[in-house]
Formats: structure tokens, C-alpha cells, sequence
């Protein structure tokens, strides 16, 4: 802080909380005083803005300190404010008791709270990840891990361009970006957190960390093995050092072991359905695109999961859809089961509704952050994972039958914490009263000694009111004086001779006696002694739980398989899905295809009318799709997208039938959700999108495009349809769908044996259209703008006089600058077709340059423009 010159100034305790802050420069500091946590300098107007609280001012000599605070007991609310706005929060606590040791109360930062270090049970979003991305840039490329610190879920991969990290981290959308000192504002991070439809905080971490030699040696420690070969590793030295840095990162800031992060996996290329995030974004898989909610978003339809541990899992599935046939089959053996047995389905879901989130419980727990309340949830979910594992075992699917193994696996465990903790414990530790009776024989013994000496106390206050005849003598305890005898005022008189005088109220009298203080002795000590045994106990209980962290996290796993299953089956069976044939062919044949989500948006009255879809890289590889706007086109190309996508997770679909051939990739060109703040115009984004595609489709690609070429002018944008359609034919091979309004289009059909024309059956009723929503063969040969124009609600006399220009229009009537003739009604012209303006003009049918012009024009064609 600009502050700290006047350090000399300060008092200790600013002296140590500029110390404490010195360390943690890029965090917010939280610092324990008292029951407040409060923040200082810089911080404290920060703070103060963004959550609304007072800012004041601690004044020391002349110097005035800006501050404000926060309550202990609420500062959890505040913190996830500060978080969610993607800072840092160091929380600094007093580390001994006040008064322990002669001078200042030792303070030390006892966990930093960051955007993707989130461990708070009411901060989390029970049914999201919150993962942290470390990004270790490399001369060949990135390596990248991931790190979910709730759960312990770490992952590594090596992407040779920005786009392909862009396409990996978008499946799991981190909430942070952790990249080498330095890098924070280098254009690579800057592509990455632009591209990401979440847009992460970026913090960083010292240079050495990344360092892949000694990332290896720091992981080989953390995993207590020899080498990283399991991990697949082994010659990934940019993977080794983000996984390294990952780690160290999750480690330091929440100073803990991290014991439930055991085991860390390579995600290998190609082991999954690719899309880039525009892609995944523009098809709503996850979210939708007018708000960012789950609500309208293919997963909000596909998630009927009982458990927050199923919901993540689901996530994962639909945004990273398989490559290979037998784990797609496995999966649809699974909903097939599931989906034919109602009884089995409410059944499981009955159990699942009972388990909590035990990979955040563990998560928690290992962390040193979790509760007895924690412990209590944990061993109430493992005590339904024995019946979960006899209902899984049942089930003839191999991959249902193979969750039920790990599920039985935590018996002790169990029993213990059942034991051990209480059914509805107290938050907070310190107090004890959590452990069960007859769990611990000593503490036992304590609990009746405090609780026996309460009775006796209030024994003896009877006693003593009847003694002294003072119906209002009052036993009482505080802090400063432990029991007294509280007296009012008015019945002094009558307070017998043995009683001590200790305080004098408003009011009242305070007394003491040698007999009550023995027993406040008695009391206290008892009392003490059990909060401290009873958080003992409670730390053995953990380091159970830690001990069987990886035991745990494939119980979770198996629950969360289960309930993403099921939740694919219920939706098989309740909206009417069928099971996907998926193989190796070049076949994509979808027969009354439904759009997932569009067909649980109508209103009622409304029925979608399904359709059919045939592609075959080898005979109809490229539909061109024309009709009028408003008609249907986007739905049926989306809903033929998100058909494949859904095979390839493993549910079902909405068709009456449905084949599927392997796709690797999925691309889509569609509409105009483009990210203005990218800072580039809509055309540039939408040619940007169409030549990655190009550059990347392949046979086995699925190639979606939607009014390719909108963004520019009428010939401009039809001439770039055309060639890019040519190519996908010629060169690719993609199985594509391309829809457009430049019915103009449709001869391509002619030329191209591979390119097939449908359009949306429209009809034309009294100069009315009525939208069929029928697929047919064949091209549209008008575009209907402007009757949709009409149905807007233009005026009639501007919809007339469109009518007349496109008359002329179609009859090729234009001026010399290519312009249309917009003569009089009924009048005849006939004009040269246009031809392509020139960035100069001064083409063919170009205006005569004046003879200055002229010169330019020459000059600068002498000119080497770059
Ligand atoms: P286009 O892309 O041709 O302009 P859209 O695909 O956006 O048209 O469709 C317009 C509207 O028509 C959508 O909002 C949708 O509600 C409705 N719609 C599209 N296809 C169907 C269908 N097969 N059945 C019922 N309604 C549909």
C-alpha cells in the first residue's frame, strides 16, 4: 500500500497487517480482529464498492487509515461476492488465543479464496464444476491441467494450437486461469479467456512452478510414485508442468495436503467428440445464449438427475461426447435397461435422493475445511450405497453391473461415523456436542460430569431461594466472573452473611459463594475437557475419511454414472426418445427427427413436426436448405446436431428411428451470436468460423452452415457460399447441412453429383404464407422476405413497393453502377449484369476517374501495399 512509508507511524498491529499483506499482495486481506474481519487501505475501498459495506476511517495520530469490515459470522457471504466479481480473498486468522502469549495476538493467512479454489458448501453450485485451468505455454504448443479443488478431479492434456486449448477447456469451462508470472496480459491468455463463453479470472503463479523438471519431482511426491508413467506423462513436459503448478497452487493456497487429489488422468486427442466452443455455445448445449441459464439449453431438458454428483457428470457427458463405439454402446445398453423398467427407475431414484455429494464432502474433509455436519452427511449417503449396489447389480447392463463393485466398499467407515457423530450436529466445532453417547467412554464420563454439575446448580438455586426467602435470586454465568448469584436491588436486605460481594449492577447485586465456585470448577473443567476430547475425536474422524479418500471418490463416481444414466433413461422413456444405431459408417439417417429442446418449448396446441434427414458422405454428403426465414431451417439443422451429439453421450434421441455414423467433429456456422467484443465485425467473425472449418473438417466431420455469407453483400456472400459448398464437396467430404436464402443456390445440385436440395414446404394462402415445417425435396425458388417482412408489420406501402423492386430485380434491371434500376412502376430498361465492385471502382462498369483520380489510382498501383 501507498501507505506503508508511514509504517513507522502505525501501531503494531498495523505493522503486522501490512507484514501479513506484503505476503499475499494480489489477494483481498481479510484480518481477523476481534468478531470482525477487517480490511484496510486499498482493500477497504475495494471492498467497500463492491459489497456495498461503510467505509471508515481508523485514525492513529494525524494519519487516517481507510477501513471497513465485515461481521465473522456472515463473512461467508461476502467472500462469495468477492470471488464471484474473480478476486482473491486471503483470510487472515488469529492463530492463539488472545491473551496467551505477553504482546500481539500471532496472525497467519489460513486459506486464500480464489474463483477456482472455492470450497464452501453454500458458495458452490451443487449441481457445477469448479474448475481451475493451469495453462503452461510452450515453443510447440500448451499443456493444460485441470483441477477440480471441491472434489480432487485433476486432468492434463497437451493442445498444439490456442484453439485446440480453447476447444478443451471449454468442456469443463473453468471459473480461473492459472498461467506462468508474466503471462496475465499476453495475447495468448487473452484469446483463451475471450474464447471462453464463462470468462475466467487469471491469476498467477511464479515461473518455476511450470517448470516441468521440478513439476515432475513435486508430483512424484504428491502421488508418492516412482514415475508419471501411469499418468501418462511421461514425455508431456508442458502437461507435467501446468499439472505441477496446478497442484502447488491448490496446495498453497489452501495450505492442506490436498490427500483427495490421488490420482491425476491424461486426456488424450481424439478420445472425444470435438467442438469448438462458438459451436457448443451456438447449439445451447450447456447453456443457452440469450441468458447464459441451464433453463432452454439442451442440458436443462436432458438433466433429471436425484444428485448434484449426477448433474456434473451429466455436464461432462454432453459436453464431451465419445469416439468409441463400445463405451457409446455400453452407455446405451445402460439407458436401454433403465429406460424399459419404470419400477427399477423410481426405485434407484429413491436411493439417490438419499446421498449427498460425498466427492465434495471428501473434497471438504480432506481439505481440513469440513464439520461434523459434514460427517454426519458422508456416513447418511454411504449407508444407502449398499442397497444402491444390490439394485445396480440386478441390472443385466455390463456397465450398470460394474458401479455396484465400489459402491459396497466402505463398510467400516460407515459404521463408524454412524456411530460416532449425532444426527443433527452443531455447525460450529469448538462447542463439541456432536459425538454420539456411548461412542467414547471418557467423554461419556465428561458429559455427565457438566451436565450433573448443572443440575446441581440449579439445585443449588432453589435451595438458596428458599434459604434466604428471595423469590428472585438468579443463578447466572459470564465470562469475567464464571456462576454468581444475582441479586435485585430491593431484597439486599435479606442476602445472608456468607455470600461474597463481587459486583454492583443498576439494578442489582452479584455474589459468589466458596460452594459455587467448586462447582463452577467442576463444571468448567468438564466442559473443557470435552470440547477439546470431542475435537480430537472429530480429527481421528477425519483422518479416517482422508485415508479412504480414493475409495470414496469411486463410490462418488459410481453414484454419479448411475444418476446420469438414469436421468438419460427417464428422459428415453418419458419424451419419447429411441435408441440410436451408431456405427462405423459415413451414414447419418435420421427419420421424424425432433428438435430435444424446441419440442418441450411449444405451448400447448402446438405439435413439432418432425422430419427426416438422410446424409451419406458417399452419395448425399451436402443438403442445401432453402426456404423462406422464419420456416424452419435452423431447427432442423440444430436438431440433426444435437441428435449426434446425444448418441455419441450415450442417451437416446428424438426420432422414430435413427443411424449414426461415427462423427469426430462437430462444426456449426450459425446465426448471428457473435461476440462483438471480440472487437470484430460480424462478417469478419462469421469468415473467421467458416475457414477454420474448412481448414479442419474432415470425412468424418459434421459440417453445419447456416447463411454462410449473410454478412455481406447479396453477390459477394452468394459467391462465397458457393465456392465454400464446392469445397466441402470436392476437397472434404464432410457430411454437411447448408442453409440458406439464396435460393439461387439450389443449382449447384446440377453440377455436383454429391449435393442434394431440399426446402421447407411452405404454402401460399390468399398472398399468405402458411409455414409447414415439412422437409421436401427439391429447392425453394423464392425467398418470402418479404412476406415475413409484411408479417412484421412493415407498412403495407413500403411492402408494395419492395414487391416492385424485386420485380425489377429478378428481371435484371440495373444501373451502370451495378445498382438496381428503381424506375417507376412498369417502366422497362435492360442493363448489363452487375458486376463485383472494386475496393477503387474505376472497373468496367465503374464511373470515369477525373484525371487527379486517375493519378492516384496509378501511384498506388506503383506502390507495394502491404
Ligand atoms: P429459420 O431458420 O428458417 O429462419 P427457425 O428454425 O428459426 O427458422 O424456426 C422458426 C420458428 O419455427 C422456431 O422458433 C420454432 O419455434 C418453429 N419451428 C421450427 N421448426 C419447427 C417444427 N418442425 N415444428 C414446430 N415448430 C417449428
Amino acid at each position: 500500500p501507498a501507505a506503508a512509508r508511514e509504517i513507522g507511524a502505525l501501531t503494531p498491529m498495523m505493522r503486522q497487517y501490512l507484514e501479513v499483506k506484503a505476503l499475499n499482495p494480489d489477494a483481498l486481506l481479510f484480518f481477523r480482529l476481534g468478531d470482525f474481519y477487517e480490511m484496510f487501505f486499498e482493500d477497504a475501498v475495494r471492498a467497500s464498492e463492491l459489497l456495498q459495506i461503510t467505509l471508515t476511517a481508523r485514525a492513529k495520530n494525524a494519519e487516517k487509515v481507510p477501513m471497513a469490515g465485515v461481521p465473522y459470522h456472515s463473512a461467508r457471504r461476502y467472500i462469495a461476492k468477492l470471488v464471484e466479481h474473480g478476486l482473491k480473498v486471503a483470510i487472515c486468522e488469529q492463530v492463539e488465543e488472545a491473551g496467551s502469549a505477553p504482546g500481539l495476538v500471532r496472525r497467519e493467512v489460513t486459506r486464500v479464496i480464489t474463483p477456482g479454489m472455492v470450497l464452501d458448501e453454500e458458495s458452490l453450485e451443487p449441481r457445477a464444476s469448479n474448475f481451475l485451468a493451469a495453462v503452461y505455454p510452450g515453443a510447440e504448443g500448451f499443456g493444460a491441467a485441470l483441477l477440480e479443488a471441491s472434489t480432487g478431479e485433476f486432468f492434463s492434456l497437451e493442445a498444439e494450437t490456442s484453439q485446440e486449448l480453447v476447444e478443451a477447456l471449454a468442456r469443463v469451462e473453468p471459473r480461473e486461469l492459472l498461467v506462468p508470472e508474466g503471462h496475465r496480459d499476453s495475447p495468448e491468455t487473452a484469446f483463451v479467456t475471450s474464447r471462453l463463453s464463462k470468462m475466467p479470472a487469471v491469476a498467477e503463479l511464479e515461473k518455476a512452478a511450470f517448470e516441468p523438471a521440478r513439476a515432475a519431482v513435486y508430483l512424484r511426491g504428491h502421488f508418492a510414485v516412482q514415475s508419471l508413467e501411469a499418468f501418462g506423462l511421461q514425455d508431456a513436459p508442458l502437461a507435467t508442468g501446468a499439472a505441477g503448478a496446478a497442484l502447488r497452487y491448490l496446495k498453497d493456497t489452501q495450505k492442506t495436503a490436498a490427500a483427495h487429489v490421488d490420482r491425476l488422468s491424461r486426456q488424450q486427442r481424439g478420445g472425444h467428440l470435438l467442438m469448438d466452443e462458438s459451436s457448443r455455445a451456438n447449439l445451447e448445449v450447456l447453456r443457452t445464449l440469450r441468458d447464459g441459464g441451464r433453463k432452454g439449453s439442451l442440458l436443462g431438458v436432458l438433466d433429471r438427475t436425484a444428485t448434484g454428483l449426477g448433474a456434473r457428470k451429466l455436464a461432462r457427458w454432453l459436453a464431451a461426447p465419445l469416439c468409441s463405439l463400445p463405451e457409446i454402446n455400453a452407455r446405451l445398453d445402460a439407458v436401454d435397461e433403465l429406460s424399459r423398467r419404470s419400477v427399477w427407475r423410481e426405485e434407484l431414484t429413491g436411493i439417490l435422493k438419499e446421498v449427498g455429494d460425498i466427492e465434495r464432502l471428501c473434497g471438504r474433509l480432506s481439505l481440513g475445511a469440513g464439520n461434523a455436519r459434514d460427517l454426519r452427511a458422508l456416513a447418511v449417503s454411504l449407508a444407502q450405497l449398499p442397497r444402491l449396489a444390490a439394485a445396480l447389480a440386478r441390472c443385466e447392463s455390463g456397465l450398470l453391473k460394474t458401479l455396484a463393485g465400489p459402491l459396497g466398499a466402505l463398510p467400516e467407515l460407515t459404521q463408524v461415523l454412524l456411530a460416532a457423530v449425532v444426527d443433527e450436529p452443531p455447525v460450529a466445532l469448538k462447542e463439541g456436542g456432536f459425538i454420539r453417547p456411548g461412542f467414547h467412554a471418557e467423554l461419556d464420563k465428561l458429559v455427565e460430569l457438566s451436565t450433573s454439575g448443572k443440575d446441581f446448580l440449579l439445585k443449588i438455586e432453589t435451595r438458596e431461594r428458599e434459604r434466604t426467602g428471595i423469590n428472585s435470586l438468579k443463578i447466572r454465568f459470564n465470562r469475567v466472573f464464571g456462576y454468581y448469584l444475582e441479586v435485585t436491588k430491593s431484597n439486599l436486605h435479606l442476602v445472608p452473611s456468607d455470600y461474597i460481594r463481587k459486583q454492583t449492577m443498576v439494578g442489582a447485586e452479584r455474589f459468589i459463594t466458596p460452594e459455587l465456585k467448586e462447582y463452577e470448577e467442576k463444571v468448567l473443567t468438564a466442559e473443557e475437557r470435552r470440547c477439546a476430547l470431542e475435537l480430537e475425536l472429530f480429527e481421528q474422524l477425519r483422518a479416517q475419511v482422508v485415508k479412504e479418500a480414493p475409495r470414496l471418490r469411486s463410490a462418488a463416481e459410481g453414484v454419479a454414472t448411475a444418476d446420469a444414466l438414469l436421468s438419460l433413461a427417464r428422459c428415453a422413456a418419458e419424451y419419447g426418445y429411441v435408441r440410436p444405431v451408431v456405427d462405423d459408417s459415413e451414414v447419418l439417417t435420421i427419420t421424424g427427427g425432433r428438435h430435444p429442446v424446441v419440442e418441450r418449448m411449444l405451448g400447448a396446441g402446438e405439435a413439432f413436426v418432425p422430419n427426416d434427414v438422410k446424409l451419406d458422405s458417399g452419395e448425399s454428403q451436402i443438403l442445401i436448405i432453402t426456404g423462406p426465414n422464419m420456416a424452419g431451417k435452423s431447427t432442423v439443422m440444430r436438431q440433426v446436431a444435437l441428435t449426434v451429439l446425444m448418441a455419441q453421450a450415450g442417451s437416446f434421441v428424438p426420432a422414430s428411428s435413427a443411424r449414426i455414423g461415427l462423427s469426430d467433429r462437430i462444426f456449426t456456422r450459425v446465426g448471428a451470436a457473435d461476440n462483438l467484443a471480440r472487437g470484430q465485425s460480424t462478417f469478419m467473425v462469421e469468415m473467421t468460423e467458416t475457414s477454420h472449418i474448412l481448414h479442419h473438417a474432415t470425412r468424418r466431420s459434421l459440417v453445419i452452415l447456416d447463411e454462410i455469407g449473410r454478412g455481406t453483400s447479396t453477390y459477394d456472400g452468394l459467391s462465397i457460399a458457393w465456392a465454400v459448398a464446392e469445397h466441402l464437396h470436392d476437397k472434404c467430404g464432410a457430411r454437411t447441412l447448408f442453409a440458406t436464402h439464396y435460393h439461387e443456390l439450389v443449382d449447384l445440385a446440377r453440377e455436383k453429383p454429391r449435393v442434394k436440395n431440399l426446402c421447407i414446404a411452405v404454402k401460399e394462402q390468399g398472398g399468405k404464407v402458411l409455414f409447414l415445417r415439412k422437409l421436401v425435396p427439391g429447392g425453394a425458388n423464392r425467398s418470402y422476405g418479404i412476406e415475413v417482412a409484411r408479417l412484421a408489420g412493415l407498412p403495407p406501402e413500403v411492402v408494395e413497393r419492395a414487391r416492385d423492386i424485386l420485380r425489377n430485380l429478378e428481371s435484371g434491371e440495373f444501373d451502370d453502377n451495378g445498382k438496381p434500376r428503381l424506375a417507376r412502376r412498369g417502366a422497362k430498361a435492360s442493363a448489363p449484369a452487375p458486376g463485383q465492385l472494386g475496393l477503387f471502382g474505376g472497373g468496367d462498369s465503374g464511373p470515369k476517374l477525373a484525371p487527379a483520380q486517375q493519378k492516384v489510382l496509378e501511384a498506388l498501383q506503383a506502390t507495394s501495399l502491404n
